[in-house]
C-alpha cells in the first residue's frame, strides 16, 4: 500500500471511533483501507450504554465472542423517575437479545480499532487530512502525521469524524441541529462495591440526570440541559454538577446509598440531535455521528455507529466494484432511521408533563424543527467535547 510516492488505498476513513472502526473492519478483508484519527488513542468520554440489539450487529460482524471476552458489565434494565415522582423499573429479562451493556468506553473503542487492524486496515494516528483534492480516479489527500505530510490517493472517502462531520462539511453538506442539548458529566466509584446493573434516569425542571455503573466498580453521573439555559452553568464543572445533584431526590439518595465517590474533573459536551443534508456524495459517504447525531436519552449512538459502519462497508464494496447506486442507496437507507428516531424521542420527552412552563420541557412538547445555524454554542459547531 505504501509506495515511494505516498499511500495508495481504496477507501480512506477519517475518524477511528466506533463508526470508522466498524466500517474499516468490515471492508478491510475485501479492499485496501486506511484509517486516520487525530488522536493516537480513544479519549476519556461519556457514552457507555449499549442496547441489547447490538448483539445482532456484533454477531453479524463475527465479533460476539470476542466482545464478551472484553469484560464489559451487563445492563439488566433501567430505573427512571420520569413523568411522575415515583421511580419505575423496567428489566431486560424478556429481551430476546439478552441484557444491554455498560461499556468501559475507552476499552471498547480501542478494541474496535485493534480488530480493524487485525483484519487488514492500516491505521495512522495521530493523523489528519490537510488538503483534499479530486483527481480523475478519486481523491488526492495531503495527510499530516508525526510532523510529515504524506500524499494519499484513494477512490473513496469516508467521514467518520463524529459530530463535526469534518469531511462532509468540506464537500458542502449541511448539518441541521434540532435542539441545544448539552451534557456535564463526572466519573467516580461506588464504595459499596455492589452494583445494580441498572441505568438510572431522573427528570428535573431544567433537564434530566443519567447514571450508569461501569466495569471495575466505576460509575458515571451526568446532567443534561439546554446550552442557553442558566442551568447549563451547573453542567460545566464537577463541583457545580454535584451541588445541583444534591437537590435531585431519587438519584442523589441512590448514589449516597452506593457510597458514590466522584473522581477527576469530569467533562462538558454537546449532546443535541443533528442530521446531515445527505450522508453521501460523489466519491464520499458519512457514517455514525457524522451522518446522524442522537440525543443520549435514546442510547442509540454506538448502535447507530456500528450499524452505519457495517451498512456503509457493504455499500462501499459495491461502489468499488462499479455499482453507481451503492452510495446513494446507503444514504437513502438512513432516512427511515432518522424519522423513527425523531418519533420515539418526541414520545419519550412527551411523557414528562410536570413542568410545562419550563423552557427545557415546553420546547420538547413541540414537533421538532431544526435550530437555524447550528445553535449558539461554538463547541457544537466544531463537534467538540465528547471527552
Ligand atoms: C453526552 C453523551 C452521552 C452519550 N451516551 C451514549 C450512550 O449511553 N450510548 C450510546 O450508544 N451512545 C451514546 N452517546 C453517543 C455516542 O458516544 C456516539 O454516537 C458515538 O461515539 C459515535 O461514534 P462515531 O465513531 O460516529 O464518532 P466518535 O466516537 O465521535 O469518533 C469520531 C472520531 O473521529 C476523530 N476525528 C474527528 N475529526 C477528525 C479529523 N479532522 N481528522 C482525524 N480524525 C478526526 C475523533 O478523534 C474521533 O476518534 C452519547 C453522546 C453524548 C454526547
Amino acid at each position: 500500500m505504501i509506495r515511494a510516492g505516498g499511500i495508495e488505498s481504496d477507501a480512506v476513513v477519517v475518524g477511528a471511533g466506533p463508526a470508522g472502526a466498524a466500517f474499516a473492519l468490515n471492508l478491510a478483508p475485501l479492499h485496501r483501507v486506511l484509517v486516520l484519527d487525530r488522536r493516537d488513542g480513544p479519549a476519556v468520554r461519556i457514552g457507555e450504554s449499549l442496547a441489547p440489539a447490538a448483539r445482532r450487529l456484533l454477531t453479524d460482524m463475527g465479533l460476539w465472542d470476542a466482545f464478551l471476552a472484553e469484560g464489559h458489565s451487563p445492563c439488566h434494565g433501567g430505573r427512571s423517575v420520569w413523568g411522575g415522582p415515583l421511580p419505575v423499573e423496567a428489566d431486560t429479562l424478556r429481551d430476546l437479545d439478552g441484557p444491554g451493556w455498560h461499556l468501559d468506553r475507552g476499552r471498547f473503542d480501542g478494541w474496535l480499532r485493534r480488530v480493524a487492524a487485525s483484519r487488514g486496515a492500516a491505521l495512522l494516528a495521530p493523523a489528519q487530512p490537510l488538503a483534499i483534492t479530486r483527481d480523475r480516479e478519486g481523491w488526492l489527500l495531503k495527510v499530516e502525521t508525526a510532523g510529515r505530510r504524506i500524499p494519499v490517493r484513494t477512490r473513496l472517502l469516508v467521514d467518520a469524524g463524529g459530530r463535526g462531520s469534518p469531511l462532509a462539511k468540506r464537500f458542502g453538506a449541511r448539518r441541521t441541529v434540532s435542539d441545544r442539548l448539552v451534557c456535564g458529566w463526572v466519573h467516580g466509584r461506588d464504595a459499596d462495591g455492589r452494583q445494580s446493573g441498572l441505568t438510572w434516569i431522573e427528570a428535573e425542571p431544567d433537564g434530566w440526570w443519567y447514571s450508569a455503573p461501569l466495569p471495575a466498580g466505576r460509575r458515571v453521573v451526568a446532567f443534561h440541559t439546554d446550552a442557553d439555559l442558566p442551568a447549563a452553568a451547573d453542567a460545566r464543572d464537577a463541583v457545580s454538577l454535584l451541588r445541583r445533584l444534591s437537590g435531585c431526590s431519587d438519584l442523589f439518595r441512590s448514589l449516597t446509598a452506593c457510597g458514590f465517590e466522584p473522581e477527576g474533573q469530569g467533562g462538558f459536551c454537546a449532546a443535541h440531535s443533528s442530521t446531515l443534508s445527505s450522508a453521501s456524495g460523489d466519491g464520499w459517504l458519512a457514517v455514525g455521528d457524522a451522518a446522524l447525531g442522537f440525543d443520549p436519552l435514546s442510547s442509540q449512538g454506538i448502535f447507530n455507529a456500528l450499524y452505519t459502519g457495517l451498512a456503509a462497508a457493504e455499500a462501499a464494496d459495491r461502489h468499488l466494484s462499479g455499482d453507481p447506486g451503492a452510495l446513494p442507496g446507503y444514504a437513502a437507507g438512513l432516512a427511515p432511521i432518522r424519522d423513527a428516531y425523531r418519533t420515539h424521542l418526541h414520545a419519550w420527552y412527551g411523557l414528562e408533563r410536570r413542568w410545562p412552563d419550563r423552557p427545557f420541557w415546553s420546547r420538547r412538547f413541540k414537533v421538532p424543527s431544526p435550530v437555524p445555524g447550528e445553535g449558539g454554542d461554538p463547541r457544537r459547531e466544531r463537534g467538540e467535547g465528547e471527552g
